[in-house]
């Protein structure tokens, strides 16, 4: 899995952890007094090393604290009143187990029963287990005096490899010294994989066997935007390597030079190109990619790694924060958009209770769920209405199918204001506008009804694609058939716009498709000029905008949605500017 970019080419350097050895072991019923103090410094020990990692956050960059001080947090709640340590306690007790193993065995019930959980969203389980694990392991390590790893050792320039890194080990990297990093394990939308990202360092997840087969000092050539590693290469794949790396420096240097200049077509048409934003980490990012503004604020990480809901004070802080560093730039935040292949503790460890369903995708997700537990959203919008006046921001809607839900939810967005004012807050004289997601094919075919109750459109094509094909977006095994460029998904898009433009109303598309430059031409002849992306994909974007003439767009978009066979539309997208288009 490819997760951070860039070329890395150096020896690796083996972290393995030397396995804490802590055979199962049983006590006499008169030492359970004396078990359950050991266990007691222990937890004391490991909470002091989590607090001295915790000041040791200092040095990392501002947002890579930001991405790990609530997961350490979470670690260092787990060493209180938690349920891992009651049940240790327990055990140490009723079964007569020696600490460390009262510990493993808890911490695996704990485990097991997480994964167990009726939910989609594996890797989101496996995430919670694994940091009760985590802690477990921290505890048996301090339990029997097992050294950890230590980072420190890595040497300058080399490529780091390990079976899992924590995202508690990742926080200790230095960018400036490590090349690369490569592990075994690890999903691509886990906190560690988020880490490595934030603190740019060229990172690949997933090498299956690689700590097997690599041995420390080999030489490696790590390609983090293609997701590969090769090992002991020969002069040939060093060479390749080695031109990888001067071309990615190279372009990124040519692609920070049109960071100042305008997404304008040859023929002097405008197209806004804006950055969606999944945590406060990245914003950096967007500056340096040269975003007109926030497309997409994706909110949920509000509301992740964490037991309870974050009230308005905070939410009107992490909103504050965004709207400062844009500056006057459009900020367009999206309410929470719970359910689906997303999950969140509070949400569903009954603070808030939901039943996602047999079917997530299809139950109370996105908009739905805001509209039947109307304080969340009620929240949301006072959070976003107290900082509206710091800059210019706008709120989406998403999972929006019917028209009579955005006419409820503005009566909700309205009731608010009304309140904040009556207490004396100040807003804008005209409340931000509130859009929709057009991310169903019900949306995308009512899109004239519903622009008729909102303020603008942002087509989420990720969503689009998979409720049109009926192809789950995070399902491998379907995933030849997911496909934004089915004319079906085109058909739907261009239905959308059509509706906006007839009002005059902004459209945008914000799903994956509009990083992807190749598609850029489709989507500005479909009648599109605003595109929301991740950061980094903003300068090649600029870039084809900037090859481009509207007209010619606009043909070519018209050729394309003449044809039916999805595999005629590939070649003839992919084939742009080769043929007469
Ligand atoms: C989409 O569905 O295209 C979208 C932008 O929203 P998300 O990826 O957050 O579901
Ligand atoms: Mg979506």
């Amino acid at each position: 899995m490819a997760i951070a970019p860039g070329i890395a080419i150096g020896p690796v350097f083996d972290t393995a952890e030397v396995p804490a050895e802590a055979p199962r072991r049983r006590i006499a019923a008169a030492a359970v007094e004396a078990e359950r103090q050991r266990l007691a410094e222990a937890v004391a020990l490991s909470r002091k090393q989590l607090g001295k990692l915790k000041t040791r956050l200092g040095i990392l960059p501002e947002e890579a604290q930001e991405e790990l001080e609530p997961l350490l947090d979470a670690y260092i709640l787990m060493l209180g009143n938690s349920r891992l340590l009651r049940g240790a306690r327990k055990r140490i007790e009723s079964e007569l187990l020696a600490a460390e193993t009262a510990v493993q065995d808890e911490a695996e019930a704990i485990a097991a029963l997480i994964l167990a959980a009726k939910d989609d969203d594996k890797a989101g389980l496996k995430r919670r287990a694994d940091e009760v694990r985590e802690i477990a392991r921290r505890l048996t390590r301090n339990l029997t005096s097992t050294p950890f790893r230590s980072l420190k050792e890595v040497p300058e320039g080399s490529i780091l490899i390990a079976e899992e890194l924590t995202p508690a080990d990742a926080a200790l990297l230095d960018p400036g010294k490590i090349a690369g990093v490569a592990t075994e394990e690890g999903g691509a939308d886990g906190h560690t994989a988020i880490m490595l990202r934030a603190l740019g360092i060229p990172s690949v997840l997933g090498c299956v066997g690689l700590t097997e087969t690599a041995q420390r000092g080999d030489m490696a050539v790590l390609d983090g935007s293609a997701g590969t590693l090769v090992l002991r290469p020969g002069e040939k794949a060093l060479e390749r390597g080695r031109e990888a790396l001067a071309a990615f420096t190279k372009e990124r240097a040519k692609l920070a030079k049109l960071r100042r200049l305008p997404a304008v077509t040859t023929d002097g048409e405008l197209v806004e190109l804006q950055a969606n934003l999944e945590i406060p980490a990245e914003l950096p990012l967007i500056a340096q990619a040269g975003a007109q503004g926030i497309g997409l604020l994706r909110t949920e990480f509000l509301f992740m790694n964490r037991e309870d809901l974050p009230d308005e004070e905070a939410q009107t802080q992490a909103y504050a924060q965004v709207l400062e560093a844009m500056g006057s730039d459009p900020v367009t935040i999206r309410v929470l958009d719970w359910g689906g292949e997303k999950d969140m503790e509070a949400l569903s460890e009954g603070i808030a209770p939901t039943h996602a369903g047999p079917n997530p995708a299809l139950g109370l997700r996105g908009l739905r769920l805001l509209l039947k537990r109307p304080e969340l959203l009620e929240a949301q919008f006072a959070a976003i209405l107290r900082v509206a006046d710091k800059g210019n921001v706008r709120i989406l809607l998403p999972m929006v199918t019917n028209p009579s839900e955005v006419k409820a939810a503005r009566e909700i967005y309205e009731r608010v204001a009304k309140r904040l004012k009556r207490k004396g807050v100040h807003l804008p004289d005209r409340l931000p506008e509130l859009g929709c997601m057009i991310e169903t094919p019900g949306a995308a075919l009512a899109a004239d009804a519903i622009a008729l109750e909102a303020d603008f459109f942002a087509i989420g094509t990720n969503d689009l694609a998979m409720y049109t094909l009926a192809v789950d977006r995070a399902e491998a095994e379907v995933a030849h058939l997911y496909d934004p460029l089915h004319p079906a998904v085109l058909r739907l898009m261009q239905f959308a716009t059509e509706a906006a433009l007839r009002l005059r109303m902004p459209v945008s598309v914000c799903g994956e498709m509009a990083g992807n430059p190749r598609l850029v031409p489709l989507l500005l002849g479909l009648g599109i000029r605003c595109l929301s992306m991740n950061a980094s994909a903003i300068p090649r974007v600029k870039q084809m905008v900037r090859s481009l003439d509207i007209a010619d767009c606009a043909r070519f978009a018209r050729r394309v949605m003449e044809q039916s066979d999805p595999q005629r539309i590939h070649e003839l997208v992919m084939g742009f500017g080769t043929a007469k288009d």
